[in-house]
């Protein structure tokens, strides 16, 4: 997973791939298969692991016919014990010699076209695909099922144009909530801002959710970028009124972490229904919050990028 280290440049991730050992002890099968004059002969290992129904590169478990013929698992699953080359029953065979040479290959990072120059054997770029920075970017938009994905400016011209989410531009911000009905917290009302910052775009998520027998509303702020950049920043939330003041400070999280996930792990100010009600006067019944913020970017160390003794081991 990530280093949770990121000021040491020089420390390599102790993560090596795993070599894969070519010279396997199983020894392909001894039937010979004899060529179909139909297939013209491959002009290349890539070629060769090419699924002939869907034209996908094939992976583990790689499957043939009783003639040799081999297709892809996906489309196994689909032609019904045909084989579809030659008609004849499928079977259950794998193909382990060119399971052993797919696992063998680098492979580019599929988000090669997102920018990433990574080249795996296949079972690493697998992991590291999970993991992959150029991998797009979920919908940050929370309270719908958003499956959109993208990179950071698409997604913010996704939330301006598709959501209406309010775009704001600065690092304070001075926010009113206003809910004439705040006892419905099943709904877990909600509200995003977008904010635009230092270069970078900062999600402000306010909501309202069930935190065991409490109700409660929250606010936190994610960062429309990665993990590892997410480090530099800083935010502080300020609630209150009436004397009283709720003050949170925190890292914003990564929109890689989901709402839910950060708003289960409480990273973020919390408010109680009684002091939110409290806080907003009147007589209690509707929700009027005032919250203001600030987002700042940490002091670099001049030797930013230069291993600190005490803290790379
Ligand atoms: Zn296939
Ligand atoms: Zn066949
Ligand atoms: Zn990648
Ligand atoms: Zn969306």
């Amino acid at each position: 997973m990530e280093l949770d280290n990121i000021e040491c440049v020089s420390s390599s991730d102790g993560m090596q791939d795993e070599e894969i050992d070519s010279h396997h002890p199983h020894q392909s099968s001894s039937k010979t298969h004899v060529i179909p004059s139909g297939i013209a002969p491959a002009t290349s290992v890539h070629e060769l692991l090419e699924c002939p129904v869907c034209t996908n590169f094939m992976y583990p478990p790689i499957h043939q016919c009783h003639n040799g013929h081999t297709l892809c698992s996906t489309c196994k699953t689909r032609v019904h014990n045909r084989c579809p080359t030659c008609r004849q029953e499928l079977g259950d065979i794998r193909c382990l010699a060119l399971e052993k040479v797919a696992e063998s290959l680098e492979l580019p990072c599929k988000y090669y076209s997102l920018g990433c120059p990574e080249i795996f054997p296949y079972y690493s770029k697998v992991k590291h695909e999970a993991v992959c920075n150029f991998r797009p970017y979920n919908c940050p938009y929370a309270g719908s099922e958003c499956s959109v994905t993208g990179d950071i400016p698409f997604l913010v011209a996704h939330l301006r144009d598709d959501h209406k989410v309010d775009m704001h531009t600065g690092c304070t911000f001075n926010h009113r909530y206003v809910k004439s009905s705040p006892r419905e917290v099943e709904n877990a009302t909600w509200m995003l801002t977008v904010f635009h910052c230092f270069g970078q775009y900062f999600c402000l998520h306010f909501e309202a959710f069930q935190l065991g027998m409490t109700p409660v509303y929250m606010a936190f702020l994610r960062f429309m970028g990665d993990e590892t950049e997410v480090r530099s920043y800083s935010y502080s939330l300020e609630v209150g009124a009436n004397g009283r003041k709720l003050i949170w400070e925190g890292t914003p999280r990564s929109i890689r972490d989901s709402h839910r996930k950060v708003r289960d792990s409480h990273d973020g100010l919390i408010i109680q229904r009684n002091m939110a009600l409290f806080f907003s006067g009147g007589d209690g019944k509707e929700l009027k919050l005032r919250v203001t913020g600030r987002i700042w970017k940490e002091q670099q160390n001049p030797d930013a990028g230069v291993c600190i003794p005490t803290l790379c081991s």
